[in-house]
């Protein structure tokens, strides 16, 4: 009856979401989505900010610029120097959302049939969208050190050669979501390097930098391209205050040479002619009020002993029959079963059992690994952190059981 397009004719939608409707669910323990946990939301803080915003209510309830209002650009200008990134407003774009960045960025770049490479695995949603966007989807395996590359390397000799060199490549390089992996800087460096050499946007995706709560920090893909010659022409950065402040603000960011920009600046207008201006007005006053880096470390060791939590419960009570590199930030652990019992095998008598994780299929470009698993410290209490994990013990035992030759006598 309806002639859908093509790309939404069979959705799959995200992983995450498809468990939503066991979180209702009383007592569930919920290692899936990665959210903040509200609990450390600066509320008060972001309830002096609102009154300010209101205050300039004609500015706030009109229509504000399409690429963000001076003010919250000129707070990001600062934030990213913080950062050792050293821009200008005109380099910034505000997106509701880093979400909308990359969809914009890939509006602006990305067409039917184009290379676009990302790393294995990776942000589900961001498969999704270079897949709406009809590209070839490559995946560059990622090791506990980040991409791979080396082998992103050979797979660019091979493009190469074959004419079909990568428009893009999309890397999550701290804290990875899923994989929790960050990229060490002689990698960063070379993947400048082959940025430069091959010409390719190298999409960095950074909304879990701020959350490091171990280990010194690293600088970033586009703080790093000041080193490499012609690497600043070739790096769009994203972030957001999604998972440092509140992801209910819906402010995220783009920075990105001014020929990308303002090509994404039209693709907004179409999007939504701009992201809320009230809400600008809020994030621009929450960062003004200099509250964030207190607030930062006390969510960094929060979230720091929620994952030192999980790594001990996961140890304590699966013991060998899982595998994970513990994260020095972020919010996941990416781990591996090391038996025949597969992550969506487990999930089913998880859930039974009380406590969700999100198999690792969903993240995979081409989604061969099904004993993989994501699992998200950020939320549970660490009570519930301990608990969930004695759950998938017993999730696991059970799931033995079931496949053992008596169970299927019995
Ligand atoms: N990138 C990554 C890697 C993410 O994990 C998320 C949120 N889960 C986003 C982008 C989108 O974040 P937001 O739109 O809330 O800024």
């Amino acid at each position: 009856m309806y002639r859908f397009s093509s790309v939404y004719l069979n959705p799959k939608g995200s992983p995450i979401r498809a468990l939503y409707k066991h979180l209702s669910e009383p007592g569930m323990i919920s290692f899936a989505g990665g959210y903040p946990d509200p609990q450390l939301f600066d509320v008060e803080g972001l309830g002096a900010a609102s009154e300010r915003a209101f205050a300039n209510s004609k500015a706030c309830l009109e229509y504000g610029a399409t690429e963000g209002t001076p003010r919250l650009k000129e707070a990001i200008v600062q934030l990213m120097h913080e950062r050792d990134v050293h821009t200008t407003p005109e380099n910034i774009i505000v997106t509701t959302g880093s979400q909308q960045a990359f969809d914009l960025v890939l509006r602006v770049l990305v067409e039917k049939g184009d290379s676009v490479f990302v790393e294995q695995p990776t942000y589900s949603t961001n498969i999704q969208a270079v897949q709406a966007h009809q590209a070839q989807v490559s995946a560059v395996p990622v090791t506990a050190e980040g991409m791979d590359v080396q082998a992103l390397e050979r797979m660019l000799a091979s493009a190469s050669a074959q004419g079909e060199i990568p428009k893009l490549l999309y890397t999550i390089p701290n804290f990875s979501n899923p994989s929790g992996a960050t990229l060490t800087v002689e990698r960063r460096i070379r993947l400048l390097q082959l940025a430069v050499q091959y010409q390719f946007v190298l999409v960095e995706d950074d909304p879990y930098g701020g959350l490091r709560f171990s280990g010194d920090a690293v600088p970033s893909l586009m703080a790093l391209a000041s080193q490499v010659p012609g690497a600043q022409d070739w790096v769009v950065h994203m972030s957001s205050l999604s998972k440092i402040v509140a992801p209910g603000l819906r402010v995220g960011w783009a920075v990105a040479p001014v020929e990308i920009l303002k090509r994404c600046s039209v693709a907004k207008q179409s999007a939504d002619v701009g992201s809320s201006p009230w809400v600008q007005g809020i994030a621009a006053e929450y960062l003004a009020s200099g509250r964030l880096n207190t607030h930062l470390g006390h969510i960094c060791a929060a979230y720091g002993a929620k994952c030192r939590a999980l790594a001990h419960g996961l140890r304590q009570e699966l013991g060998d029959a899982i595998s994970f590199h513990e994260p020095s930030g972020g919010m996941f652990v990416w781990a591996r079963l090391t038996g025949d019992i597969s992550a969506a095998e487990l999930l089913t008598h998880a859930i039974a059992r009380g406590v969700m994780f999100v198999p690792g299929e969903g993240f995979q470009a081409d989604g061969v690994d099904r004993f993989t698993l994501r699992l998200s410290f950020a939320t549970p209490s660490l009570e519930e952190v301990a608990q969930g994990c004695r759950r998938l013990g017993e999730a696991l035992t059970a799931a033995r059981a079931a496949r053992s030759p008596q169970a299927l006598v019995a």
